[in-house]
Order: C-alpha cells, then structure tokens, then sequence
C-alpha cells in the first residue's frame, strides 16, 4: 500500500513540474501570451491536473495547479482555468488521452476565422508531419467561452479526432502524454502560419495517395 502511494506521490509530482516547464516554454516562445491557454494531464487514478485560472503560463507555480476529478469538480490548488470542461470533454471521450494542450495560437486562431474552410478538415495535407501529428482537423462552430453547448460540439468530434480547431477561438489537442499533445498542437500551429503563408500562391498539398500511405504507416 505504501507503495502505491508512493507512486501516486512521485506521478502527481512529475506531472505538475512537466505542466509548469510546458507552460513557461509556450510561453516563451510566444505560443501562449497574458493568460489564455490552458494545459492538463490526466493522473493514473483517473483525477486530472490543469493550469489555474487567470494565471501566465510562463510562471506557474507546480505546487499551485489545480487539481479536479475526472469530470473536472474540484478538488483542489488554485481554481482550475474556466476552461477546464474542454479538457474533461476530451478525456471523457478519449481512453488513451493522458495529456490536453488547449491555446489561443496566434496563426491556428487566424486560420479559425476565415471564411471558407473546409470544416470536416480545416488545413490541407501540406507536410507529412502534420499528417502524422494532427491528422484531419475538423472546426468545432462558435460558442461563448464558458458556454456548455461548446462542450457538446467538441464532445461529439473528440472520440474521432484528438485535435479539433475551436471557431474564433483556437485548438484542443490531445496525446498520450504532455509531450505528444504538445507537439501535435506545434505541428498545427506550424502549419497553420503555412497555410496563411500560401495563401494565393499555386500549392501543391500531398495528394489522396501519399496522405493515405501515412495514415497506413503512421496509424494514430
Ligand atoms: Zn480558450
């Protein structure tokens, strides 16, 4: 028994000092600006830790994050970010998601706000690595932060998809572990700055063929 706590101790440890170290990174690299967005990991015991709210991401104290149950009640920290209904969105639709990275990331908001996207798939196949990372990329319609129908839009797209793009708003992506998620939501944003990059100029995406022989080879 002892044990066992032990390890629930190490794990809750090692989870807040990755989220504060994942936080100030984003933030750094200017991913993340004043207080939006938002990072979590979900614990073995099936409890999760989030981001407070109204907190920078570039210093965020590990001993201070917020830690709720598994449908996002708190439990205790600071007051989880208002955000905290995505995050338990997420995992209550997807098993093997143990990490969600939620911005407002300048270029994948800027590609949110246009106005014919393809909404079943929002960015074309440009690179490889986009395919492998975030796959299709569906746009969850506009809702009021904090509304509750917007966690029934991402509820319905979540079992299918571990990024969806939020309308006017920015990303939810989700992964095995912090890393994976955040590299996932990189690779959108990456390729979100791309995609406004070629806008007007003749592009030449992967074609039907080399997209599926990804998804043959790097199954997600
Ligand atoms: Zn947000």
């Amino acid at each position: 028994m002892s044990h066992v706590v032990t390890s629930h101790a190490q794990e809750l440890t090692t989870a807040r000092e990755r989220i504060a170290e994942t936080g100030r990174s984003i933030y750094d690299r200017g991913l993340t600006f004043g207080s939006t967005g938002n990072i979590s990991v979900r614990l073995s015991d099936g409890r999760l830790l989030l981001t407070p709210t109204n907190v920078a991401m570039g210093r965020l104290d590990p001993a201070a994050l917020s830690l709720t149950d598994a449908g996002g009640a708190y439990i205790s920290g600071e007051k989880p970010t208002k955000e905290a209904f995505l995050h338990a969105t997420m995992y209550g639709a997807r098993e093997d998601a143990g990490a969600v990275v939620h911005l407002h990331s300048t270029h994948s908001v800027a590609v949110s706000c246009l106005a014919d996207i393809n909404h079943a798939d929002v960015l074309p196949p440009l690179t490889a690595y986009y395919i492998m990372r975030v796959g299709r990329l569906p746009l969850v319609d506009y809702f009021p932060p904090g509304d509750t129908a917007l966690a029934k839009a991402v509820g319905k797209l979540a079992g299918k998809h571990h990024a969806v793009l939020l309308a006017n708003h920015g990303p939810v992506v989700a992964g095995r572990d912090i890393d994976a998620a955040l590299f996932a939501t990189e690779e959108l944003e990456e390729t979100a700055k791309l995609f406004l990059m070629l806008q007007g100029k003749r592009t030449r995406p992967l074609t039907p063929a080399q997209v599926e022989e990804l998804r043959d080879r790097f199954p997600s």
